[in-house]
């Protein structure tokens, strides 16, 4: 055989390894341009919701809990699913309900508790139970062992109840007496960690159990899974409050699947409070920040998260920071 028949044969031999190739390469390009476009929207999402969970989160005092931080969950769910649906360009309710079932579980987490988002067994007015995507109440974070609840919040601050003689105490770990036995103040931070941990995987477990079972009366063939929370980073660093997303089941085309989970903490804890105060002189309501050195009134009357928060229940900035 001369060159050329050697070139043809070659040629005819390895040109269907070459076109599965391509055809594998074209496949997996395909996938994961959907997966990176499907991440987009559910990250654009998670960022309104987070914006929405940081502007509407009210932070104030008050006089039995020292600390207290109120989440609009409303208008956290709204802001995410807007982004969401309108990211698919889901804008009828059948294309929203077709959206929604991907929808695993979404976690707000708050400072004394969590609210999860996802599927529970509702029972309507006729009396007939099936599952729906709802927003729970809000879970406390507990620590319990025999002679003791705690429950516990994103800092120190923990409410022990001793569950003999319904005895209450409240404050910064370090200041509580009865404390549960075994933990002291050297390994409080890792067992609380452990036990908000503990206490959102309850949750999240529970809610893919519904799912699934709602996913099969729908006659999906998807099996959502628990997101593993273990070794996570958001485990080790979670530190304030947040939202968390687990979205599952969208196809990628070929057999693929979207398997999606977050978490996006947002600075509300960590950040600087704004104090109001009412002027016992001219009897108008003014906010101070970290930077005032000046003498305050102590007619403090509550703690904002942020300027914007304070103004717009009719504090003005006092006349240090007007300047
Ligand atoms: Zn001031």
């Amino acid at each position: 055989m001369n060159l050329i028949k050697y070139a043809i044969l070659f040629t005819i031999i390895t040109l269907p390894f070459y076109m599965i190739h391509n055809f594998n390469t074209h496949r997996l390009d395909q996938r994961e341009r959907l997966k990176n476009q499907y991440e987009a929207i559910i990250n654009s999402a998670i960022e309104d919701g987070t914006y929405a969970l940081k502007t509407y989160s009210k932070r104030s005092f008050d006089e039995a809990r020292g600390k207290h931080i109120s989440i609009e969950t409303e208008e956290v769910m709204d802001a995410f699913l807007r982004t969401y649906h309108y990211g698919f360009k889901a804008f009828g309710d059948a294309a929203k309900d077709q959206y929604n079932q991907y929808i695993v579980a979404i976690v707000i987490i708050g400072y004394d508790g969590y609210y999860l988002y996802g599927t529970k067994q509702v029972r309507d007015v006729s009396g007939e139970v099936s599952p729906m995507p709802v927003l729970s109440e809000k879970k406390p974070y507990v620590y319990e062992d025999l002679d003791y609840a705690m429950k516990l919040t994103l800092d120190d601050f923990v409410e022990i109840v001793d569950t003999k003689t319904w005895e209450v105490e409240k404050g910064d770990f370090a200041s509580i007496v009865h404390k549960p036995s075994g933990i002291n103040e050297s390994n409080f931070e890792g067992i609380r960690k452990r036990a908000i941990v503990a206490s959102i995987e309850e949750g999240l477990r529970d809610t893919v159990i519904s799912h699934n079972q709602w996913a099969k009366q729908q006659g999906m063939l998807y099996e959502f899974i628990v997101p593993v929370a273990d070794n996570d980073p958001w485990s080790r660093t979670l530190d304030d409050i947040g939202l968390m997303v687990c979205i599952q089941g969208a196809p990628l085309g070929y057999g693929a699947f979207l398997d999606f989970f977050s978490f996006h903490q947002s600075n509300v804890l960590k950040i600087q409070p704004i104090n109001g105060y009412e002027d016992m002189v001219d009897g108008s309501f003014y906010y101070c920040d970290h930077r005032c050195i000046h003498e305050q009134t102590d007619n403090l009357i509550q703690v904002f998260a942020t300027k914007e928060a304070a103004a717009g229940e009719g504090f003005w900035p006092c006349h240090y920071l007007n300047k």
